[in-house]
């Protein structure tokens, strides 16, 4: 099956991909891709040196970013793509994404402090670029600090799902996080959809919804996928009248099955997301 040219989800060292944007860019052109989009969490700093990179690799380099919003009791990945990056909307959603994300760490230090844990908030701070932890960096200072044993057993008994250091953020509502990405002039895709464990019926709700306020597409091939995904996805797409997005969400060169540009072509059935894009 032929790759994809169009990888429109990774990540870069400006969230939690290994890579500076530079090198990815360099890697995913070494790849084949010809339209990269850097999406990172909550952030637009990676894409200037990302798009200075894309143009001495002779690729497109798309803005991108993947804002984390609440939809019920999901916690929905949105992906913003070819926005404008000076508007300020966008700047708004970055700078309240990232308060989120700070008051979160904090949250999730003083939680595992009452479980009788060291502060390690200064730790897990020091694994990150942005300053601004998550829960795998919490998971690596405590493997460091040699309180578990691996990273898996960090996750699986204090900071997995439904465990003391998962905390619920605030993020904001579908509706706001899909205005900052459209108040910015681009289309809004919701990330990887069968990664919510959500029923078929709940997932059509959720476009539904998603397309009442403004978003204009979902991600049909992305890494990872189970057999038979991308036709169901495909048929949504058709059904519910979304375009159709495609990427690795690459975070790392040692995962192999999450590599740049190697995610099938976008079945014919389905219109791109960059169908109306200038070329
Ligand atoms: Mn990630
Ligand atoms: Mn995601
Ligand atoms: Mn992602």
């Amino acid at each position: 099956m032929p790759y994809s040219t169009y990888d429109l989800h990774c990540h870069s060292t400006a969230s939690d991909g290994e890579l500076a944007p530079a090198d990815l860019v360099a890697r995913a052109a070494a790849n084949g891709v010809e339209v990269l989009a850097l999406t990172d969490h909550d952030t637009v700093a990676g894409l200037a040196e990302a798009q200075s990179a894309a143009a001495s690799h002779g690729i497109r380099l798309v803005n991108g970013v993947e804002l984390s919003c609440l939809w019920g009791n999901y916690t929905v990945h949105i992906l913003g793509l070819n926005f404008d990056v000076d508007e300020v909307a966008i700047l708004e959603a970055e700078r309240s994404q990232l308060a989120v994300r700070v008051e979160r760490a904090e949250e999730i230090a003083a939680r595992l402090v009452k479980k009788g844990f060291p502060c390690l908030l200064a730790d897990a701070k020091s694994l990150t670029q942005s300053g601004i932890p998550g829960r795998p960096h919490f998971a690596e200072a405590m493997l460091r600090q040699g309180l578990v044993a691996s990273q898996s057993e960090a996750f699986k008994k204090f900071l997995g799902a439904g465990k003391v250091g998962d905390v619920k953020s605030g993020w904001p509502d579908l509706e706001q996080v899909v205005n900052w990405i459209r108040d910015s002039g681009g289309d809004a895709v919701i990330a990887h959809p069968r990664k919510y464990d959500m029923s078929l019926t709940r997932l059509r709700e959720l476009i539904g919804e998603f397309k009442d306020c403004g978003g204009a597409g979902i991600e049909v091939v992305v890494s990872g996928q189970k057999q038979g995904e991308i036709g169901m996805l495909a048929d949504l797409c058709q059904r519910m009248d979304v375009k159709a997005s495609v990427g690795s969400d690459f975070h790392t060169p040692r995962f192999a099955w999450a590599e740049l540009g190697r995610v099938p072509v976008l079945p014919d059935s389905v219109v791109p997301i960059w169908s109306e894009w200038c070329q």
